[in-house]
């Protein structure tokens, strides 16, 4: 549940008189942002890479049939340098979500992950320059642009991670994803310098909460899949992060183009958990799963490493850590009063099996 504080001098009403740019409207996060922009009445223009794939829209169709603002497919790909230009023409606010999400395994990072991310940014932040209409852009950076890995935290001052935090560990062969996140961060606060609009950052912990499509491909899904269909039985890694709920990270975006300080980064964490109490949380409802009920041995991961896809390296700098964040801003400046991971979790896991997406007790549903 979130709060809207009332209006300050600095507030910024999201314009329902001009449309509002969402890119990669196909995504997790993204879908939940169309659906609240569309029931609050905005006019959305949300970008796809493939116009002739339905599959990624139709649920946002729907919404868009029922709710009182209205609906703008258009198609957009982060790698081709003018592809924003004629959608964020005359838009105000830019929501800058697309980005791709691939924490582990990612094949030919440079490529897949970085060129997206960086190049990515740097296209739709320069088409909304050359616009001429743009007056703000909130960009869906990560908790990840903060640091790379738990050991981090020994540097971190005051033991929290807070908005002067860069990530400085990660590199295209060590955590790659978060590495994707800090220099598309960082691209975007240098593409920002001197333009006409101003940015809003706002940097989620791991998001989870129900998802509006039954996609499996984002990493916030197939974490809840391997929850459940046994892979983490055996136990589950010694590691702690920042959990938040989709729903308030969606809700945090308008409030960010609302009313968000210009020039300001927001960490969006509810609570920092264990991948064992996030199990914890579920095992009363939904002892139907095989959930995991300990934490595996650090020597094992190291052991099964190269197949699972953790390093040496990883699992030395992430197991057995204890993270934090500092989370005030976005409680104070922004408003937010984040919903419970124990709730989080749960919706998430009812809508996974109200939508067929689950395995109970080794059955395919
Ligand atoms: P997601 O469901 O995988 O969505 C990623 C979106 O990016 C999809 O719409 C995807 O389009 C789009 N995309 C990827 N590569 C693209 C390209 N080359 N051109 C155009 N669009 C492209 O993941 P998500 O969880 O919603 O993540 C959205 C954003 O939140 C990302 O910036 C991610 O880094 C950030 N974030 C996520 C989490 C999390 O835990 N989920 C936490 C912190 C920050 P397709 O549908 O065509 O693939």
């Amino acid at each position: 549940m979130f709060v809207r504080l009332g209006k300050t001098p600095h507030m910024r009403i999201l314009d329902k008189d001009a449309p509002v740019l969402v890119t990669g409207g196909s995504g997790y996060i993204a879908s939940w942002l169309c659906k609240f922009l569309m029931e609050e009445g905005y006019h959305v223009r949300a970008t796809f890479r493939d116009r002739k794939n339905a599959q990624k829209f139709e649920h946002l169709q729907r919404i868009d049939d029922e709710a009182p603002g209205t609906l703008e497919i258009w198609e957009a790909d982060l790698l081709d340098p003018t592809s924003f230009d004629n959608v964020i023409d005359g838009c105000k606010v830019v929501f800058h979500v697309a980005s791709p999400f691939v924490i582990f395994g990612a094949k030919d990072p440079e490529n897949t992950l970085i060129k997206p991310a960086v190049e990515g940014t740097r296209t739709v932040l320069e088409a909304a320059t050359r616009s001429g209409s743009v007056e703000r852009v909130v960009l869906t950076s990560s908790i990840y642009a903060l640091y790379g890995d738990n050991a981090d935290i020994l540097e971190a001052p005051n033991g929290k991670f807070d908005e002067r935090s860069w990530n400085t560990s990660s590199s295209i062969h060590h955590q790659p994803y978060p590495y994707s996140k800090r220099l598309a961060e960082e691209t975007a606060w240098k593409t920002s310098e001197g333009q006409t609009w101003d940015l809003v950052v706002l940097n989620p912990g791991f998001v989870l909460g129900p998802s509006l499509t039954t996609r499996r491909d984002s990493a916030s899904i197939d974490f809840m899949l391997q929850m459940t269909d046994g892979r983490m039985k055996g136990g589950v890694p010694d590691v702690e992060i920042g959990v938040v709920d989709v729903r308030d990270v969606a809700r945090a975006h308008m409030v960010a183009a609302e009313k968000g300080e210009t020039k300001r980064r927001y960490i969006l964490v509810a609570e920092t958990v264990s991948f064992l109490t996030i199990a914890n949380y579920l095992r009363a409802k939904f002892s139907h799963y095989p959930l995991p009920k300990k934490i595996a041995p650090k020597w094992l991961f190291k052991a099964l490493g190269p197949w699972i896809g953790f390093t040496r390296k990883y699992v030395n700098r992430n197991f057995g850590y204890k993270v934090n964040y500092d989370t005030q801003p976005s409680r104070e400046e922004l408003g937010l009063e984040y919903r419970s991971v124990k709730d989080t979790v749960n919706d998430m896991l009812e809508e996974m099996e109200r939508q067929g997406m689950t395995k109970s007790k080794g059955k395919k549903l």
